[in-house]
């Protein structure tokens, strides 16, 4: 059975899916924008269990319970800094998205959320990481897995506009 891509506009931290991805600060220790509502949702215990995981590097991923999220699982992944472009952003932030996808496998989760990584403080052009995430998130998916569902969760109506016409222009 092939995986439903949508993109839908909502506060990630309020959606019902089984795991949410954070776009998280290599530290792991909390920040602002995504991650500051993540943690803020999830409560306090959050940031003990991410204490324990001794950081994370950009481009990969780690996996922390959900607390107080409707969501089991938050999967933590650290996006790339734009730039310029021709510093390797593109083939980092597309580990962050594989990367997320194979640790939900590997949990046979069945579906995810995931925020425009990088695009916020992180700088990178929205049209452009779109672009990536749609792309890695389908070549991941080839492999075939447990995941049936997986949403693009978009802040602001722009860039709901993006995923949706990179979504409808390379459907399957
Ligand atoms: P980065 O540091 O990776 O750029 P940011 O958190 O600054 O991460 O931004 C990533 C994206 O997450 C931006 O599009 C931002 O608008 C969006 N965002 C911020 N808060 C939320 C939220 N509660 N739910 C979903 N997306 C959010």
């Amino acid at each position: 059975m092939s995986t439903s891509l949508r993109a839908l506009r909502s506060d990630i931290t309020k959606l019902q899916i089984e795991a949410i991805v954070n776009a998280a600060n290599s530290s792991l220790l909390g920040g602002g924008g995504v991650d500051g509502a993540i943690h803020r949702a999830a409560g306090p215990e959050l940031i003990h269990e991410c204490r324990l995981l001794g950081g994370c590097k950009t481009g990969e991923a780690k996996v922390t319970k959900g607390y107080r999220l409707q969501a089991k699982y938050i999967i933590h992944t650290v996006g790339p800094v734009w730039r310029g472009g021709a510093n390797g952003e593109a083939e980092l932030l597309a580990s962050c998205y594989r990367r997320s996808v194979e640790l939900a496998a590997e949990r046979s989760l069945t579906s995810l959320a995931f925020p425009s990584i990088s695009t916020g403080i992180y700088g990178y052009p929205i049209a452009l990481a779109a672009r990536v995430a749609i792309g890695s998130v389908r070549e991941s998916l080839k492999q075939g897995s447990s995941i049936q569902e997986v949403v693009f969760c978009c802040f602001s109506p722009e860039d709901l506009l993006h995923y949706e016409s990179i979504l409808s222009e390379t459907a399957a």
